[in-house]
């Protein structure tokens, strides 16, 4: 399977296209089209079901430790500048970039790679961007730089293997992606993630605010609003969808990098002594969950952070990754990441306080040995009615990308398989195998021909499943071009009226994987469909 195909497949059939299109695209900004919003939503549709609304408050099931509750939130993208502030992200939030001076290009420092090559009595770095061809595109930026010839490929005299662009320490040697000469790419600078705008008539630094690039802020700063509100006792979960804003470097790989995405947070709030229990218990629930919605366990894999790799602040995380097809054999990208954050949150969020048991956990400290910025004063600390014990919780945060997650399923769900049509002969047939709940479509109804009555029925058994599942009419041309057309979009199920459904007012029921084809009484259609989906 290669992206190529895929990305191809996202465009004609309206998955996925590029923002602003005719304009000629904005880097890093995707719009869904008419399959692909149906799918995103089914995506969020299913997270927040499984994990929020439909969730039983009453047991342990899942194997979580202790009974627990979850709510919701809806907040804004703006929010006050201190937010951003107290979260680190206004000081932290950045990545280095260097710009090449010949091109006016911009790379993220991190995700070059080069090696260094000899050749006319010259050695140099060549740098290209990371990924599974970057070996091939050294060698032509290699030749290309020394005016060689592919016969002469073997006065390429190589050194050592492919390593990052971060170990070398002067750029003047290193020959930028895209330039002709040595030394055009700069020292690495920071460079902030976060969008800035202006609120109001104010265009001076009292109006400046942030895009939030995380939805989770929104749910620390409303933790007590929350809990006041629903009189839960913890362990709570407070769950969020929405939109987030990353000014990333260099966006790529589709959707995957995006400058504008949607997140899927939760922050579990939970006991100290509890925490590393709820950790182990989210990081396995939220495995279990990519599975169950239809990724096969050898292309996922949950990867724990090495103490070194963890943020300051951070007990654990550990990302589960799934092995997109633009990735090098053997590597993986982050779907989701679940981490034990402690107390750092609310902590940062309140005074300010320090005191020494939690100073490693708490916010920035200015060279004062101070906090560097005021949190919001407000005590967001935690009394437990029963036992009347009162402290700050800690919090687990299992944080999923609703578009990774979408481009997972999509890069799962394409399959190509071989299949005779009308005529016998063997043809290549393109199938997205989405699981049911996530399917764009639900299910397509079709009459055999378009004529003696067959449209009639199948418009009525249309209009009645419309009322509860997204369906699909179609009466044009041949019924295996109309069912190829539905294996193309993740249809699980065609329903098909022929000759005999006019005699007995039976259908035909077409099952997308097995192709097997069942018939059904017109009044169990519904019945059989929902049993499916939900089996
Ligand atoms: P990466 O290392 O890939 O930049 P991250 O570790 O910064 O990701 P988090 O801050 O943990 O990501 O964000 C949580 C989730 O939000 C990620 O697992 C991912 O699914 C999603 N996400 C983050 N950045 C982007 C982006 N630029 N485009 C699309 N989804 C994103």
């Amino acid at each position: 399977m290669s992206m190529e195909s895929i990305v191809s497949l996202c465009k004609r059939r309206g998955f996925l296209f590029q923002s602003s299109e005719i304009y000629g695209g904005l880097q890093g900004f995707w719009d869904y089209g008419p399959l692909g919003v149906e799918l995103k939503r089914n995506v969020k549709e299913a997270w927040w079901s499984d994990m929020v609304s439909g969730h039983d408050d009453m047991s342990t099931l899942d194997g979580a430790p202790l009974p627990y509750s979850m709510e919701g939130l809806d907040c804004t993208i703006l929010m006050h500048p201190q937010v951003w502030k107290c979260s680190g992200h206004y000081d932290l939030f950045h990545d280095y970039m260097v710009d090449c001076r010949e091109t006016k290009k911009r790379y993220r420092h991190d995700q070059l790679n080069g090696r260094w090559v000899e050749a006319k009595g010259q050695k140099v770095f060549v740098a290209v961007a990371a990924g599974d061809d970057e070996l091939e595109v050294m060698t032509k930026r290699a030749l290309k730089f020394f005016k060689l010839r592919n016969k002469n490929i073997d006065d390429l005299k190589w050194d050592g293997d492919s390593v990052c662009l971060t170990s070398i320490d002067d750029l003047s040697q290193v020959v930028g992606p895209d330039a002709k000469t040595v030394g055009t790419l700069t020292e690495p600078r920071e460079f902030n993630l976060m969008f800035k705008t202006y609120v109001g008539a104010l265009s001076g630094e009292e109006g400046a605010a942030f895009m939030r690039p995380e939805t989770a802020q929104g749910i620390f700063v409303n933790f007590k609003n929350v809990l006041d509100s629903t009189r839960h006792r913890l362990p709570l979960g407070i769950a969020q969808i929405g939109k987030s804003f990353r000014n990333e470097i260099t966006p790529r790989n589709f959707t995957f990098r995006s400058r504008e995405f949607e997140q899927m947070e939760i922050e579990f709030f939970c006991h100290p002594d509890q925490s590393q229990d709820w950790y182990r218990f989210w990081r396995d629930r939220r495995m279990a969950w990519y599975h169950q919605m239809g990724i096969g366990q050898e292309r996922l894999i949950m990867r724990e952070h090495a103490p070194d790799e963890l943020a300051h602040y951070s007990v654990g995380t550990a990302d589960i990754e799934y092995a997109f097809p633009f990735m090098a054999d053997g590597e993986y990208g982050e779907l989701e990441g679940v981490s034990h954050r402690g107390d750092f949150d609310l902590r940062s969020h309140m005074e300010g306080k320090l005191d020494e048991s939690t100073k490693p956990l708490a916010v920035q400290l200015g060279e004062d040995g101070k906090p560097k910025y005021r949190g919001s004063g407000k005590d967001l600390s935690y009394r437990d009615d029963l036992t009347n014990e009162k402290y700050v919780p800690h919090v687990i945060e299992p944080s999923a990308g609703a578009d990774r997650a979408a481009l997972a399923f999509i890069c799962e769900a394409y399959t190509e398989d071989q299949q005779p049509d009308e005529k016998g002969k063997m043809q290549t047939r393109t199938v997205m195998k989405f699981h049911p709940r996530l399917a764009p479509i639900k299910a397509a109804v079709l009459p055999l021909v378009k004529k003696d009555g067959m449209p009639e029925v199948a418009k009525e058994i249309y209009l009645d499943l419309k009322k509860n599942y997204k369906v699909f009419y179609d009466e044009k041309g041949a019924v295996g071009r109309r069912y190829r057309r539905q294996d193309e979009a993740g249809t699980p199920y065609c329903i098909t009226v022929d000759g005999q459904t006019l005699e007995d007012k039976t259908v035909t029921i077409r099952d997308r994987d097995s192709l097997e084809q069942v018939r059904v009484k017109i009044d169990e259609c519904e019945q059989v469909i929902r049993e499916r989906m939900n089996g």
